[in-house]
Formats: C-alpha cells, sequence, structure tokens
C-alpha cells in the first residue's frame, strides 16, 4: 500500500509525503522540503506527522519553492538527502545530514519505496519527477515541467494515482499583471504545464487503472480553481469523482492506493 498526501504547493512552496507498510509507518519519503522549518512541522503534524520519522527527503530541483527548507531540516533531524548531482550544484544549501546522488535515468529504493525518476523539460540544473512504487500500485508526481515528451508519457503509462502540475490558464497569463519576461517564462517549453496541456498529456495515457488525479502547483494569480478542475476532468472523459486539486496553504489529505 502507498499513502500520500501534500503540506502545501503551489509557488509559495511545495511538499509531498509518499508512505509504504501497512500501518504506514515502514517507510516515509518527504518529496521537496520548500517551506521553513517551522512550517514544516506544522504541517506534517496536520497530517498527524512527526518530522523526526521521516526516512529520506527527495528533492526534484533547486527552485526555493521546493528546496528552501530541505538544509536546515536535514540537519536538524539528521535525514538523508538525495537528489541529481547538477541539483546540488545549483542549490545553495547542500550541508545535509547525508547526500545521496540521484541518476535521472535509473531506478533506485529508499527502503520499502522504489523511486523511478525521469528527466523534465524545466528551467533548473538537472531536474527530474518520479513514479513510486511499492511493488504493487503506482504513484506519478509530476509538479514542474514546461512540456512533456515521449519518455515522460512512457513512465507516467498505466498509474494507480498522478500529481499533475495545472499551473495556468494561458489566457489568464498572457493578460495578468506579470512583466513580459515572466509571462514567457512561466509559458515557455522548460517553464510551467497550463490547463490546456495538462489535458492533452492525460489524453495520451492508458488511465485504466487510475483511481486519483490531483492538480498540483495550481497559480494563484494566473488559474481559476473551476478551470483547473475542468482540465483535469476533461482529460478522464469526466470521471469527477476521482479529480481533486492541492491548495498553497492546505495541500490535501491522506489517500492511498493498494
Ligand atoms: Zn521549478
Ligand atoms: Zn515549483
Amino acid at each position: 500500500m502507498i499513502r500520500f498526501a501534500s503540506l502545501g504547493s503551489g509557488s509559495k512552496g511545495n511538499a509531498t509525503l509518499i508512505e509504504s507498510g501497512e500501518n504506514g509507518s515502514d517507510t516515509r519519503i518527504l518529496l521537496d522540503c520548500g517551506f521553513s522549518v517551522v512550517e514544516t512541522e506544522k504541517r506534517l503534524l496536520r497530517l498527524g506527522r512527526e518530522a523526526n520519522t521521516i526516512t529520506a527527503i527527495v528533492l526534484t530541483h533547486e527552485h526555493s519553492d521546493h528546496v528552501s527548507g530541505a538544509g536546515r531540516l536535514s540537519r536538524k533531524y539528521n535525514i538523508p538527502v538525495w537528489l541529481t548531482a547538477g541539483t546540488a550544484h545549483a542549490c545553495k544549501d547542500t550541508n545535509y545530514a547525508e547526500m545521496n546522488f540521484i541518476d535521472s535515468h535509473s531506478s533506485f529504493a529508499i527502503d520499502g519505496i522504489q523511486l523511478h525518476p525521469f528527466p523534465v523539460p524545466h528551467d533548473a540544473r538537472e531536474p527530474c519527477q518520479f513514479v513510486f512504487s511499492d511493488g504493487a500500485s503506482r504513484l506519478g508526481v509530476v509538479t514542474d515541467l514546461g512540456c512533456y515528451t515521449p519518455h515522460i508519457l512512457r513512465c507516467l503509462d498505466k498509474l494507480d494515482a498522478l500529481l499533475l502540475e495545472c499551473n495556468y490558464d494561458r489566457s489568464m497569463l498572457l493578460n495578468g499583471s506579470y512583466p513580459r519576461s515572466l509571462k514567457e517564462r512561466v509559458a515557455g517549453h522548460i517553464g510551467h504545464l497550463d490547463n490546456q496541456h495538462a489535458t492533452r498529456l492525460l489524453q495520451e495515457l492508458n488511465l485504466s487503472k487510475l483511481k486519483h488525479l490531483i492538480g498540483v502547483h495550481v497559480s494563484e494569480k494566473n488559474n481559476k480553481r473551476e478551470f483547473a478542475l475542468d482540465a483535469l476532468c476533461q482529460g478522464v472523459n469526466c470521471e469527477k469523482e476521482m479529480v481533486s486539486l492541492a491548495s498553497q496553504t492546505k495541500g490535501f489529505n491522506w489517500r492511498e492506493i493498494y
């Protein structure tokens, strides 16, 4: 069984918990840590977990909304960190309790959880995203990508659960208040995924096993929750009951796949 929950998702901070084991206590991975230590501790408690029970911190890329609390949390609780060499090179604070390098084309395991990394087009040094598995069920997490590649689609096929970036509505971004350079960055091939491309990505996948689809990294300025929800519903043939969104303040509560 895999359990997962979000501490919060959006441009102000991202962190996701992934657990395996029947009582949820066997392996506990914190994927990204874009909140301060105090805030991370608070949000973990909201989900019924304490920071000293985290097995590992895994980082997707060096942007501060994903790593700002990682170094301090790792030192305070002696938690090992996994990241690509490129991400380590680009991070300001890499004085971790322990540092392990990820090859973004090679699967590896952290205790009871298998991790299948894959590279994504995003404006960071060596960004990767992951499929997590306990051998029976599979969870895909894709929070930051400018566009999708055939390799990404192969990695995300036949998942049981997917957290997918649904960052912005194209016309809201283009007509919004961001300076032109930032609009171009977000909308570019190595920026973020908009609602329409989230729909298209889903339409390319075999979704026969999918039970949970959660939109993540939803912009508070350039998107509306109903637009993002509509885009995801459209991508899964309007099976609304499996679709939801993560929020910046609350993330989302525990889900299970088995
Ligand atoms: Zn990013
Ligand atoms: Zn991000």
